[in-house]
């Protein structure tokens, strides 16, 4: 066990009245509870923050972003802004409002921080943060953006500050754009990368893609409504495995890039599927893109759990072999 976890088990420990050995059987607990999203590490700061151990003025107690999964509500985090997309306006039944999007960096990789309305104002607008600077985030919030993966937002309680944490990483001048994708080998591919990646269709796990999240709360509901907001809404969520020949790997796909994949739209597949009883068609619908040539940009994350990378995906497009036909030609 690391010296820095040890020193925070003893410290809940200390705060709890408990002894030391149940403190981290606690600490346990969390990590499997997290399935294995999480390190032990990232376990123990969650149980520090839950029984209310003030860490925020302790620079090893920042949670490294590769510790940070949505359901969070007390995440704090030091990282770097590699970029800033926005703000922009926008509209909905509500209201009107403004949002900025900040990609962070650290030394485990890169998350989404987005800033809502008089945030956007204060930070972005008056120039307080720009690209390159190092912030901290206080008690913020994670949840889940509409790619899965998680996002830090500020909420009420959330606070940004400046901080003199050395974050050993590098901002390229042009940040990261959601462009910004290499071209990789899967066998070169680097956890927490952004990527692209070409290759052929192995396999598709058709088999179980629902799974239900309440629209208001982001957070994943076990029966039938969220308890809190009573609304439900089903997603859905694909595997499929991909080799470029010099390796193969397994790549996420969510909501909107499962539809587009399929072309089937999530409330179809759900009724098709007669609420996921009668998974049949669906399966051979999956099985159709198997020996398809395909390319995926996503972001490279190692699945704890199964102790292996795996690419979640942004965006995909089918090979389009006429058009590359012609890339070729042209280029000769
Ligand atoms: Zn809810």
């Amino acid at each position: 066990m690391k010296k820095e976890v040890k020193e925070l088990a003893e410290r809940i420990a200390e705060k709890e009245g408990k002894e030391v050995d149940e403190v981290i059987d606690t600490i346990k607990e969390k990590e499997k509870e997290y399935s294995g999203l999480i390190s032990f590490e990232g376990a123990a700061h969650i149980v520090a923050k839950d029984c209310g151990l003030e860490l925020i003025d302790d620079d090893s107690t920042s949670l490294k972003i590769e510790n940070v999964v949505s359901g969070m509500n007390s995440a704090t985090v030091a990282a770097k802004i590699e970029s800033i997309f926005g703000p922009r306006e926008f509209k909905t039944d509500k209201g009107e409002g403004k949002v900025a999007n900040l990609i962070l960096k650290d030394e485990t990789g890169t998350i989404r921080f987005s800033l809502w309305n008089e945030e956007v104002d204060k930070l972005i607008e008056e120039e307080k943060i720009v690209v390159g600077d190092t912030i901290m985030i206080e008690n913020g919030y994670v949840t889940e953006d509409n790619r899965g993966q998680p996002e830090i937002r500020l909420g009420r309680s959330g606070k940004l500050k400046e901080t003199d944490v050395e974050i050993d990483v590098e901002i390229s001048p042009g940040g990261s754009s959601p462009d910004g994708y290499t071209r990789t080998y899967i066998e070169d591919l680097t956890p927490g990368e952004n990527t692209e990646i070409r290759g052929t269709v192995v396999n598709v796990f058709g088999d179980s893609p629902f799974y239900k999240k309440c629209p208001e709360c982001d957070k994943k509901v076990e029966g039938d409504k969220c308890e809190e907001h009573d609304e439900v809404q089903v997603n859905m969520a694909l595997s499929i495995v991909v080799d470029d020949g010099t390796d193969s790997i397994r790549s996420v796909f969510f909501r909107d890039e499962v539809e587009k994949l399929l072309g089937i739209d999530t409330e179809e597949a759900w009724e098709m599927t007669e609420e996921g009883k009668n998974m049949d068609e669906f399966v051979d619908l999956c099985e159709e893109l198997i020996g398809n040539e395909i390319i995926i940009q996503g972001r490279v994350k190692i699945n704890d759990f199964f102790g292996r990378p795996e690419v979640i995906a942004n965006t995909s497009e089918e090979v389009d072999l006429k058009k590359e036909v012609k890339k070729v030609l042209k280029s000769m």
